[in-house]
């Protein structure tokens, strides 16, 4: 849908706000623009906040002056390949180099030595070029056995935030999640405390206003961050399911001008939620399997939410991404949860396309799995050795 008729509803219905969801317009600084010149309310940042933090230099290099702690790796733009050979050597192999317009994955490629540079450097400026009609890009160290964590954060614009602890998203295929939990399995009370902070300050510095995310590479008990999306995550249940609160109706208020609902000394952790994401996919290459639903059947009871819009009959339609529904559980430990989460696995029916529903029956009988150990590449190795 065109901005013109996003606003063009709003003007016909008499809407006074746009909430975007976690979609292609939550993070699109010129529909923002474009909402604020018709005097209609963006639920989120500012357009500037949604600007800088977009393009992933300007990001870093605001994080950093904000003290949060970031992957070493080259100061701003690598312009040229003799450029990027310099900083692989400075930096130390393996690298990764990264389209600075970057997202969902895509532009990224790593050089594991410096004879991969030449073919590493050009192809993430290609990515980039095609993707996001931009070929800058930059250069980090590669982490070889990081955990992604990201930290929920909550800024009332007024000089006030939040932060709602961790999600752990290491399970993951090209760099896209498949998983997602809170608390994260190895994050202590200290190490929540301490990174929490540094993110809940670095916001409220900035004013910024509504729901962020702040992700970071976590490695030998140190975060480094990569980027920050100025939107509500997919992945969001399962920071309300620990809380008990509604981030959407926060989001709302904050756009209101009221206050957030609550302090720092009150969010306080209940029990552990996993989510898992149900995508119209083909095993064992995932490839997208857009189609016609002939039976849906949700799971339910206790601690037990679906996040869909499937019923008999629905269409999907071939034209996005393939996240069809979103399982999430709560449980009193990460046992319960997981225990709730192979139950309720096995309730949910989706009949008519091909689906990741398999893959998690098979990813909940893994011992990594059910102990929590694993970085970001263990699901790919394991998808080799077992999906091949
Ligand atoms: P995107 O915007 O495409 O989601 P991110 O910068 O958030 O890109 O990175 C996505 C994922 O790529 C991370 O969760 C991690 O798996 C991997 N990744 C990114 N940077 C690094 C790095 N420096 N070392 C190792 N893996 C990385």
């Amino acid at each position: 849908m065109s901005f013109a008729s996003i606003i063009a509803a709003c003007e016909i219905t008499g809407a006074q706000a746009v909430h975007p969801g976690y979609g292609f317009l939550s993070e699109n600084a010129a529909f923002v623009q474009a909402l604020e010149d018709h005097d209609i309310k963006f639920i989120g940042p500012t357009a500037a906040d949604i600007r800088t933090m977009g393009d992933k230099i300007t990001a870093k290099d605001t994080m950093k002056a904000l003290g949060v702690p970031c992957v070493p790796g080259s100061p701003g733009g690598v312009p040229t390949l003799a450029d990027a050979q310099r900083i692989g050597a400075e930096v130390g192999y393996p690298v990764i180099i990264k389209a600075t317009a970057g997202g969902g994955g895509r532009g990224m490629k790593v050089a594991q030595t410096a004879a991969d540079m030449e073919q590493a450097f050009h192809s993430a400026r290609a990515e980039g070029k095609a993707a996001f009609g931009n070929d800058e890009v930059y250069i980090e160290k590669y982490l070889t056995t990081p955990r992604h964590i990201e930290i929920q954060v909550f800024g009332d614009g007024k000089g006030n935030a939040v932060h709602l602890g961790e999600r752990d998203c290491s399970l993951q295929r090209r760099h896209q999640k498949v998983l997602e939990e809170a608390p994260g399995p190895c994050i202590t009370p200290e190490l929540r405390e301490r990174i929490g902070k540094v993110c809940s300050d670095a916001v409220a510095k900035i004013n910024y206003a509504g729901a962020g995310t702040i992700e970071f590479l976590f490695e030998n008990d140190e975060f480094y961050f990569i980027e920050m999306n100025t939107r509500l995550q997919v992945e969001h249940p399962v920071t309300e399911a620990i809380f008990g609160i509604d981030l959407v109706r926060e989001q709302l208020r904050v756009a209101a001008g009221m206050p957030l609902s609550f302090t720092q000394d009150e969010l306080v952790i209940n029990g552990h939620s996993i989510e898992v994401r149900i995508n119209a996919e083909k095993l064992p290459d995932f490839r997208p399997c857009p189609g016609q639903i002939t039976q849906f059947h949700a799971p339910g009871g206790l601690g037990v939410r679906m996040d869909s819009a499937l019923y008999d009959g629905y269409r999907i339609p071939p034209y996005y991404d393939s996240l069809i529904g979103k399982l999430i559980v709560h449980g009193r430990d990460r046992p319960e949860a997981l225990a709730r989460l192979a139950r309720a696995l096995g309730e949910l029916i989706v009949d008519g396309v091909d689906t990741t529903i398999p893959l998690f029956h098979a990813l909940l009988a893994e011992e990594a799995v059910q102990t929590g150990d694993y970085n970001i590449h263990w699901l790919e190795h394991w998808l080799e050795e077992n999906l091949a």
